[in-house]
């Protein structure tokens, strides 16, 4: 059992991070799950939410909720002025130079697939090169699949060694004066291995070659620069930063946003439209076609508050000490096999029992309340590179505590000595 005092982290003696008082902040960890307190490690897929995010989402339907960027009357302009902060809001969040690099997509899916099929539909021509990671969640990969089958380019793929550590060498290698796109996860959803980004852009940028970074597992774990990491694009998901499903963000450099086309045609994103012709807005409003995910911006706003507001370095701190005393206890069996050891990575820890199929664990331990991810995790190549078809993972959010990593390994032993 792990020594609970640990719950709190000092600096000079004084407290930064007392978990409990976070754990106060989100009400969904005061259920019960089959009659068992709920012990949360699926924070990868999607976080909590803290009452901050709830409760402005509430606020904003009851009292300020209408359509933006359309009306002129007092609920429309103050809807309108809401959703304009939350740009401003991940303008900051992001360091990004200008709000209106700043687009607001449905997720971190959509915005991958933004650029995919304008920039990339745009700028590649047959047998152009573009490098992922073989650790890329689908997300990454099937938009540049498009761009394959429909305009004839190469996919190649940057690998990691089996502790899950990002290859630099041979990424570098795969670069030819073929290659157009670099598009990788920042930190990967299986191995949590980060990759050194900003290296990887600088290389990149080297060969003028464009970088797109899928931030939707590191942005709720570190902070993410966009300009000093240089990046081209950058993409997150609302949810996975304790914000609302519905919204995502796209980051985009102005000079490259003020030369795309547009991706959906509708409403809001025209400057002019006549029976014979269409001519488009601006950024942002050119990619955000049709009613914007209104009353979930309002909730963005919250959670990034709420997070900006935090001690992020603390958090990161107990972050990593979960993911070291997880990892530490898993160790332990010799019939379980840790995915991804990487030394510089984020809260994620994934793991196969010999001869037990992830879902059966997953499914055997919810019994004891304790939500963990199990499957493909959308990331079939990685899995292929591997040898297997899934794997069990448990993911950490500020939340959490030493006892839940009790609590789940415990229930995993149960498991696997019930059906051993
Ligand atoms: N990239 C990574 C690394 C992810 O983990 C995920 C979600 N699991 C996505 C992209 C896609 O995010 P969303 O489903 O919110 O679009």
């Amino acid at each position: 059992m792990h020594n609970t005092e640990q719950k709190f982290h000092t600096k000079n003696n004084v407290c930064v991070f007392d978990v409990n008082r976070i754990r106060n902040d989100f009400p969904i960890l005061c259920c019960n799950v089959n009659d068992k307190p709920l012990v949360y490690l699926d924070n990868a897929a999607s976080a909590q939410k803290p009452s901050v995010v709830i409760e402005a989402m509430n606020y904003a339907l009851r009292h300020e909720y209408s359509n933006v960027h359309r009306g002129i009357h007092y609920l429309s302009n103050a809807a309108t002025q809401r959703f304009e902060d939350t740009r401003e809001t991940c303008r900051v969040f992001l360091n990004a130079r200008h709000s209106d690099e700043i687009i607001f997509t449905k997720n971190a899916t959509e915005a991958i697939n933004l650029v995919a099929l304008t920039w990339g539909m745009n700028n590649l021509q047959q047998d152009d090169e573009i490098i992922l990671s073989i650790m890329e969640h689908h997300a990454n990969i099937v938009p540049w699949h498009f761009l394959r089958e429909r305009k004839g380019a190469i996919i190649k793929w940057a690998l990691v060694d089996d502790d899950g550590t990002f290859d630099l060498d041979q990424f570098e290698k795969l670069i030819t004066p073929r290659t157009k796109v670099v598009s990788l996860t920042h930190m990967s959803n299986v191995l949590g291995t980060v990759i050194p980004i900003k290296e990887v852009i600088r290389i990149a940028h080297q060969h003028n070659i464009m970088v797109f970074v899928d931030a939707a597992q590191s942005a709720v774990h570190m902070s993410v620069d966009v300009r000093d990491l240089d990046a081209d694009f950058l993409c997150f998901s609302g949810h996975k930063v304790y914000g609302p499903s519905g919204i995502g963000v796209l980051y985009g450099k102005r000079e490259f946003l003020n030369n795309l086309p547009p991706f959906l045609g509708g409403g809001a994103m025209i400057e002019n439209v006549t029976t014979d012709n269409v001519t488009y807005g601006p950024p942002p409003s050119r990619f955000e076609a049709g009613t914007p995910a209104i009353v979930e911006a309002v909730g963005l706003t919250a959670a990034l508050n709420y997070m900006i507001k935090s001690d992020r370095q603390a958090i990161a701190t107990h972050e990593n000490s979960l993911t070291l005393y997880a990892q530490e206890q898993l160790k332990a069996f010799n019939w379980l096999r840790i995915h991804g050891t990487t030394r510089n990575k984020g809260g994620i820890v994934s793991f196969t029992v010999d001869g037990l199929h992830p879902h059966d664990i997953s499914m055997v331990i919810d019994r004891s309340g304790v939500a963990i991810r199990a499957g493909h995790l959308c990331t079939q190549p990685l899995m292929q590179h591997y040898g297997i078809t899934a794997m069990c993972r448990a993911s950490f959010g500020m939340y959490n505590t030493f006892r839940d990593i009790d609590i789940f390994v415990e229930a995993l032993e149960k498991a696997y000595n019930l059906f051993k």
